[in-house]
């Protein structure tokens, strides 16, 4: 994809050709699923919380390259962190993807950072974002989210 440097695009095509923690989680207690009508990105996300904790997380679906490259980068980032933490990596990720030119968190980011370049392509941010409030509607005990 154009504007995005070479490396961020390796990094992308390697998450979706090889997805992190694509898999259901069978003891699963909080899922949602999500639904990106505009690209039609659909995503269905486990997380096994064990005191407040993110024991496991997996998800299935389909969809572009980018929501299944950043639905796998989520997944890493989020897996054995608190609900918490978890809601604030949402909150930096969203920030970077929705305020280009903002101040960014990068302790808080750390490689999410390579989806930054997002923010360039507005038909895209949807995309990249769907997996996040798909994260989020499962934290809060919601069942489906779209990004509409
Ligand atoms: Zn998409």
């Amino acid at each position: 994809m154009a504007g995005l440097s070479d490396l961020y695009q390796e990094i992308l095509l390697e998450h979706n050709s090889k997805p992190r923690n694509f898999k259901t989680v069978d003891d699963a207690n909080q899922t949602a699923d999500g639904y990106n009508p505009l690209c039609g990105d659909q995503i269905t996300l486990y997380l096994k919380v064990i005191d407040g904790v993110i024991d496991d997380v997996g998800f299935q679906g389909t969809g572009c390259a980018i929501s299944r490259a950043s639905a796998s980068m989520m997944t890493q980032s989020i897996k054995g962190q608190s609900v918490e933490k978890a809601k604030e990596i949402f909150d930096a990720f969203h920030y970077m993807i929705t305020e280009p030119g903002g101040d960014l968190d990068l302790d808080t980011l750390g490689d999410l950072e390579t989806l930054s370049g997002i923010n360039e392509f507005p038909t895209r941010i949807k995309c990249a974002v769907l997996a996040w409030h798909t994260m989020n509607a499962a934290l809060s005990g919601e069942s489906e989210v779209t990004t509409e």
